[in-house]
């Protein structure tokens, strides 16, 4: 018989009679093998059912030391998953319906029941129980489940359009269960009207069958009137007909996730240092501003683009912190100003960008150049400094016409660059013509650097002539460039470029390495004492770069010229705006030998004092004081002081731009002792200024060489 089932049962039963008839009914069954262990009293039984493991208690109501529901409660408190048999007599069969109600499996009326009976309720008892604890653990897995992922439920009842929100969704919104009713609109009125419409449109959208679940990310309001960003995630349920009945969710806080998400945004977006938005944003709301413009005409709007003037001399003067602190209170000024519609943005550095919304004209635009220009004006007190900036801005306006962003960009920063040129601390606005000029610039730094790289130069050569014999004594190498479709192009038309670009430092060097190699050989055709001469232009940019004192060195050696037979020309400016560097390549050079000229005398701002501080060897009067000596003003007078000057100096002086014979000979007179200009000779190429020195003395004939 080992192959039925053994159920264990406790049996909690004071009256022995009882008992043992009950011992008797199990004992008859054939369908279990019935383990009876019986107790006569509550509190045994219920330390019994702590110790031992039973399948089921068979519980009578009325012990010696319990009555009633209440023997009940103590045992299934004792024992939860142990299913509980209450067994009455005929007169408490009420209460025993109320144990049924609080949980007891089932109930019997002793003394009326047999083996088949007292079996079959065990089992079911058994049986329940088993499928209750399965629901529970199940149900308990579930709200665990929940509870872990931090959810909160909903579970809408379409039909009856109401709504049972979780006690964990009401909490999130930092609401009290009582707060919030059964009605869909708790829900979507605590919506962000921004989100909104989308949250209906998905819903629509998923109620109507057109997608398979409902999620969305977006705000709800909170208790406290914040906003929570919150992922929904819903399924409806569908009746036969395909109609939704229910839909029901979840709703999880994201809002940790979507603020980490926006500073990030934020940080991308904007310039660290004072909060602004940054290019990338600020290229953003350019092209927003223009899709705005091509949708509607009247919406024009305006680019100032600006960067400060001198701001390097703050920072070198008072330091980056400082700066700093400046960059940001010139923020916070100007976008106090501004409305707040506009964008300001930090470009970078000290450049800034505004994006003027609705400005249909460009007077409006200039108004607010010009009340920034007020604003920076005003002095910025920082850390007990007193300090005060200026802007150049260029204004770039929408009715211009621009397809892209970049263009607009283009265009006021061609304007900015206008104002710096024309002065600084000033406005310009960008016109066609600006554009024209910026890309036939932009066309001429490319072909320039091409022409750097393919060496498409060659140097002409301008005698320099002792005025008193007529005799030259040396050459003005000039360079030209050999422009594939333009042909010979003149210095004056892209030194300036080349300077900016910074090709002038590979051209300077090739200028100098050609003209000294070609004078060597000149030196060596046609000796003289002393020997020839050459004149070389020497940009401020490779004159003040350090170092170069020994590169020279070597282009000498390498074309096997004395240091005495180089001058380097440079204007006044090139040494005054870098003095200490300058003044120590001058000491170098003279210390090599290499003599050194003032190109351009009395043209630029130095007064004749700098001439004696740095030691010119040489100084070359300006053409425009030459070409008026004839006209009988006080340029006469002019080059006389000079002369005299350079004479007790010990300077060498030439003239430049002599046209006439009348020049020429005034100059003379003056005891000028060189002179340079289209009366000798205009530059010319090396080969024809090999004839001139081969002609000898008598190579000029003083029929000058003007200009037709
Ligand atoms: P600069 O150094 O003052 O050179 C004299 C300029 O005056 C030359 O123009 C020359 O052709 C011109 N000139 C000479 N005699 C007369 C005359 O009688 N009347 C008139 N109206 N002009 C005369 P160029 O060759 O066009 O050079 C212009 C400027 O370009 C030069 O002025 C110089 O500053 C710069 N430059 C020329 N070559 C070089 C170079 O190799 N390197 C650098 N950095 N600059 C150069
Ligand atoms: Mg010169
Ligand atoms: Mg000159």
């Amino acid at each position: 018989m080992s192959h039925r089932p053994r159920i264990r049962v406790l049996l909690v039963e004071d009256s022995p009679d009882d008992a043992e008839l009950i011992q008797l009914l199990l004992d008859k069954s054939v369908d279990g093998r019935f383990v009876v262990a019986h107790e006569n009293r509550l509190a045994k039984g219920i330390a019994r059912l702590t110790h031992d493991r039973f399948d089921v208690v068979l519980l009578d109501f009325s012990l010696p030391d319990s009555f009633g529901l209440d023997t009940f409660l103590s045992v299934q408190q004792a024992a939860p998953r142990v299913p509980i048999i209450v067994l009455t007599s005929l007169d408490d069969d009420e209460l025993a319906a109320t144990a049924v109600r609080e949980g007891a499996q089932d109930y019997l009326v002793k003394r009326e029941t047999d083996t088949r009976l007292l079996v079959r309720s065990i089992r079911y008892a058994i049986a329940r129980q088993a499928a209750d604890d399965a629901l529970r653990s199940s149900e308990e897995r579930f709200a665990l489940a929940v509870e872990g992922a931090n959810d909160g439920l909903f579970d809408w009842d379409l039909r009856a359009d109401t709504i049972y929100f979780s006690p964990r969704w009401k909490r999130m919104l930092g609401c009290a269960e009582h707060e919030i009713g059964p009605s869909p609109r708790e829900w979507f009125d605590r919506i962000h009207p921004d989100d909104e419409p989308t949250f209906r449109r998905k819903l629509c959208a998923h109620l109507d069958g057109d997608s398979e679940h409902f999620r969305l990310e977006h705000r709800i309001r909170a208790a406290d009137g914040s906003w929570l960003w919150v992922l929904t995630r819903g399924l409806a349920v569908r009746g036969p007909d395909g109609k939704p009945s229910r839909m029901a969710g979840s709703q999880s806080d994201v809002t940790a996730r979507k603020r980490a998400e926006e500073k990030l945004q934020h940080d991308a977006l904007h310039d660290d240092l004072t909060g602004l938005a940054n290019r990338v944003l600020f290229m953003d709301r350019l092209a927003c501003a223009l899709a705005e413009v091509e949708r509607s005409p009247a919406s024009h709007f305006a680019v100032l683009f600006f960067d400060l003037d001198r701001f390097k001399n703050v920072n070198d003067s008072l330091g980056h912190p400082l700066g700093d602190k400046l960059l940001r209170g010139i923020a916070r000024r100007l976008e106090h100003y501004l409305r707040p519609g506009d964008t300001l943005s930090r470009i970078g550095g000290d450049e800034f960008a505004i994006l003027l919304n609705r400005v249909s004209e460009v007077p409006g635009a200039i108004h607010v150049a010009e009340r920034i220009q007020e604003l920076l004006g005003m002095t910025f007190s920082i850390d007990g400094n007193e300090v005060f900036v200026t802007a150049s801005i260029g204004i770039a306006h929408s009715a211009t016409g621009y397809r892209s962003p970049d263009e607009i960009m283009r265009d006021a920063d061609i304007a900015m660059y206008r104002a710096k040129a024309a002065g600084k601390a000033r406005y310009e606005v960008f016109d066609r013509d600006m554009h024209q000029s910026a890309v036939a610039l932009l066309k001429l730094e490319t072909e320039l650097r091409l022409g750097v790289q393919n060496n498409d130069f060659a140097m002409h050569y301008q005698p320099i002539v002792d005025l008193a014999s007529g005799r030259i004594v040396g050459f003005e190498g000039l360079v030209r460039w050999l422009h594939p479709e333009r042909g010979i192009v003149s210095p004056n038309s892209f030194i300036a470029i080349a300077e900016e670009t910074g090709l002038i430092v590979p051209l300077g060097w090739w200028v100098l390495e050609e003209s000294c190699r070609q004078t060597r050989r000149w030196q060596d055709l046609y000796p003289s004492d002393p020997p020839l001469f050459i004149s070389v232009n020497v940009s401020g940019k490779l004159f003040v770069k350090r170092g170069i004192v020994d590169r020279l060195a070597g282009v000498l050696e390498d074309a096997g010229l004395a240091p005495s037979s180089l001058r380097l020309e440079v204007t006044e400016n090139v040494v005054l705006e870098h003095v200490d560097v300058a003044l120590e390549n001058l000491r170098q050079l003279r210390g090599l030998g290499i003599q050194l000229s003032i190109d351009d005398f009395g043209t630029g701002y130095s007064s004749l004092s700098y001439l004696q501080r740095f030691h010119y060897d040489q100084l070359k009067i300006d053409r425009s004081f030459v070409s008026r000596l004839g006209q009988g003003t006080d340029s006469r007078a002019i080059v006389e002081t000079i002369l005299g000057l350079a004479s007790n100096l010990g300077i060498g002086v030439v003239a430049e731009g002599v046209e006439t014979a009348e020049q020429a000979e005034r100059l003379r007179q003056m005891a000028c002792p060189h002179g340079q200009g289209y009366w000798f000779s205009r530059p010319v190429a090396a080969e024809a200024a090999g004839n001139l020195l081969a002609a000898g003395p008598g190579w000029f004939s003083g029929a000058g060489d003007l200009p037709a």
